[in-house]
């Protein structure tokens, strides 16, 4: 099943409206350089000014001005403006979800999620602003009182990937605006207009409420100034989302100037299915978590670790689901599958599958292009299952496009360590209804994930619970739990209310 597609006028028309309603003006013009681009018919909407050298700088600075002031606002009082911004995102909820199904490609339910998460975040910070808690500790010296403080930590320089254009910039600014930061926010280059409602609506919700309105500074434009972002000493904390390849340049940089820096990679997630799944649940699960957004989540499910008693009847149940997915207008209300976002998003596609060939894979389902010929520069991937002999390199490395990889596995153990067998630690789940396997994989010695799920697939995680994984995925935490602590830096006070002065492990001097 496929779909017809909307025009790229038409597409630009939306675009342009929900700009408007947002508030957002274009920085475009005579030295316009860059493009707002739609995965859709993968043609130019807008042309758009991207950020120079000197604007990283001025706009580091202003927030680093704002900061000033900021800090000393009470919680509670930041907790007001992150309060605004839900109101204006809820307003908005279908302006944002346009921009994102236009720039990322994404279908409307997922879109308007994506949105969802953003106000949900939100409502989160806003409770948050009244729980910044430090803890008290006993001191081990007679009138004495030992504790911790949460203080502000400055700038936050905040570097996002494609694929989540909105979500991923609430998690980190909602919860910095109200631990007392301010944010400087590089989105990625292939959704800069989602960025400029999104940085609108903040202005907006800024001004309602009374705060600096240089607590948030919107750049655009690719790596370079990226790099500038993550290279300045005034930031305090640089929040990058996106490949490895980015981490890997980033982490070091950053840490050169002794920042700190916390890094969500690639993931490269797999789900064990066991003997006593549920094969109905196991289906929908890995359906939705492999193919859902064209396979272009950083959660989404890549390797299928099953085993061989029931990996027949499981890949049939995933093949019949796959060839009935409808592909195409993610603004269609009946697709489930919209484009890839670029041509070298197909390539790597296509690639991972030759690779997996050669190492001896059967394609089962997908692999093929369609809508060629109504948008030959946009590309509609049906997503592709690939039964392996082994989980070779090609398995192992992460390929952001929807190809699933079915392995099969005798013993629970084996499965494990296929499971923790790839240099990412993202996301990860077991479907079974063995309680002791089910709990094994939650252990220690279970799964190495950041996410570790049961009965459920590895993609759509809440806000409530802290987001990020392990190993080369990059070992940051964003979102909810206590993630918040890594935008604050925390102080150890010993008070002493007493009239003597007994040292600490019981050392004397004078
Ligand atoms: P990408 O690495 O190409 O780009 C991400 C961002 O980093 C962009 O804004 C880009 O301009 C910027 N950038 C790139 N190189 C940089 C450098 N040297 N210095 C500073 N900035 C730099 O990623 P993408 O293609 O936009 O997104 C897909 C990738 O992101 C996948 O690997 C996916 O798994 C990952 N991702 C991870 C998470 C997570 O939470 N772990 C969430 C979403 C996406």
């Amino acid at each position: 099943m496929t779909s017809a597609l909307p025009t790229t006028d038409r597409l630009r028309e939306r675009a342009l409206e929900s700009l408007r309603r947002c508030g957002a003006a274009l920085p475009g013009g005579a030295d316009a350089d860059a493009a707002a681009r739609t995965p859709i018919t993968g043609e130019s909407l807008l042309p758009l000014a991207r950020s120079a050298a000197g604007d990283v700088d001025a706009a580091v600075g202003a927030a680093r001005r704002a900061f000033e002031s900021w800090r000393t606002t009470p919680a509670p009082g930041r907790g007001a403006l992150v309060r605004r911004l839900g109101d204006l995102l809820r307003e908005h909820k279908a302006d944002l979800a346009d921009l994102v199904t236009i720039e990322a490609g994404k279908i409307r339910s997922e879109a308007l999620g994506e949105v969802q998460e953003m106000i949900d975040v939100c409502e989160f910070a806003v409770g948050l602003s009244r729980q910044l808690y430090g803890r008290t500790m006993p001191s081990e010296r007679p009138g004495h009182r030992l504790m911790e403080t949460w203080h502000p930590l400055g700038v936050v320089g905040v570097v996002s990937a494609f694929n989540f254009p909105v979500a991923v910039w609430s998690w980190n600014t909602a919860i910095a605006l109200v631990c007392g930061d301010t944010v400087v926010w590089k989105p990625s280059e292939l959704t800069p207009l989602t960025a400029l409602a999104c940085d609108a609506l903040l202005a907006r919700a800024a001004a309602d409420a009374g705060a600096p309105p240089d607590v948030h500074r919107l750049l655009l434009g690719a790596r370079d100034v990226g790099e500038r972002l993550v290279d300045d000493p005034r930031v305090a904390l640089v929040s990058a989302t996106g490949s490895v390849r980015m981490g890997r340049e980033v982490g070091p940089r950053v840490a050169a100037r002794f920042g700190r820096s916390l890094l969500e990679l690639g993931g490269n997630n797999a789900a064990v299915v066991t003997p006593s799944a549920d094969l109905d649940l196991a289906t929908r699960g890995v359906v939705f978590s492999a193919a859902g957004t064209a396979g272009q989540r950083c959660t989404t499910l890549r390797r299928l670790i099953v085993h061989e008693d029931v990996a027949d009847e499981l890949l049939e149940r995933v093949v019949d689901a796959y060839a009935k997915l409808p592909i195409g207008d993610p603004f269609d209300g009946t697709t489930l599958v919209g484009p890839l976002i670029s041509a070298r998003a197909h390539d790597a596609m296509r690639g991972a599958l030759e690779r997996a060939a050669a190492d001896g894979g059967t394609v089962l389902a997908g692999g093929g292009r369609r809508l060629r010929e109504a948008a030959p520069d946009a590309y509609y991937a049906e997503p592709a299952v690939v039964r392996m002999p082994a989980q070779t390199e090609v398995v192992r490395e992460e390929t952001f496009a929807p190809v699933l990889y079915a392995v099969t596995y005798r013993t629970y153990e084996e499965a494990i360590a296929l499971n923790n067998g790839v240099p990412q630690g993202l996301s990860s789940s077991v479907f079974t209804r063995d309680q002791r396997e089910a709990e094994r994989f939650l252990a220690a010695d279970g799964s190495d994930c950041g996410i570790a799920n049961v009965n459920i697939g590895t993609s759509g995680a809440e806000i409530g619970g802290a987001f990020g994984g392990e190993k080369e995925t990059g070992g940051g935490r964003e979102s909810g739990s206590d993630a918040w602590r890594a935008y604050m830096r925390r102080a150890t006070n010993t008070v002493n209310h007493s009239e003597e002065l007994p040292l600490a492990q019981g050392v004397s001097f004078l």
